[in-house]
């Protein structure tokens, strides 16, 4: 099927999404066009708005739209504790829980070998700097339940050891192979107050 150009743009462009195959690009593509043309400008400012307007939070380096983000300069935050995740999104599920009072770090990603990702491409370099910087007591490692997310948490426990700093990993109860971000409220709080020190 020959495709007139702009609409096979528009079409290898959702491909670039996750879980987007061709098929519903394609039906997505076709969509657009039949949408009105203030709801495709606003979507299309909507895509550039939320690249150019967001940036890593200095201290935690979380995705937000003023630095330091909202959590880092909340006052009633326990600073002595940081809770290291992988993604964004895991900082969204804690929060959603609403026990968690301390700060985040976020490492967007997790050491996969395999994969080529070491230390350097994740945000280590940023945390361990924070520790040196600030006033913490715990680091609680809650990097996802998979392969990935329990090396880096491994790995992290060993390279702060030396600071003194306490170091705990979440209790398990999250489905191994698991994401974070899917746990219910209820076996994340679970899982946080379980945690066991490494
Ligand atoms: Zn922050």
């Amino acid at each position: 099927m020959h495709y007139p150009e702009p609409i096979a743009k528009l079409i290898d462009s959702f491909m670039k999404l996750p879980g987007i195959g061709p098929k519903t690009a394609t039906r997505l593509a076709f969509y657009v066009v039949e949408m009105k043309d203030d709801d495709v400008l606003e979507f299309g400012r909507a895509l550039v708005n939320a690249k150019r307007q967001l940036t890593y939070c200095s201290e935690c380096q979380n995705i937000t739209d003023r630095d330091p983000c909202y959590i880092c300069n909340d006052s009633s935050r326990d600073r002595s504790t940081i809770c290291v995740v992988q993604d964004p999104k895991d900082v969204v599920a804690m929060e959603k829980m609403k026990e968690y009072r301390g700060l985040y770090h976020v490492l967007h990603g997790a050491l996969s070998p395999v994969d080529g990702i070491g230390p350097e491409d994740i945000k280590v370099t940023e945390l361990i700097q924070r520790l040196k910087n600030e006033e913490i007591k715990e680091v609680i490692l809650a990097t996802d339940p998979t392969i990935e997310g329990e090396a880096t948490a491994m790995y992290l426990s060993r390279l702060i050891k030396p600071s003194g700093i306490k170091t705990s990993r979440i209790a398990h109860g999250l489905p191994m192979g698991g994401d974070l971000e899917y746990a219910d409220e209820v076996t994340l709080s679970k899982a946080i107050e379980g945690r066991r020190e490494l």
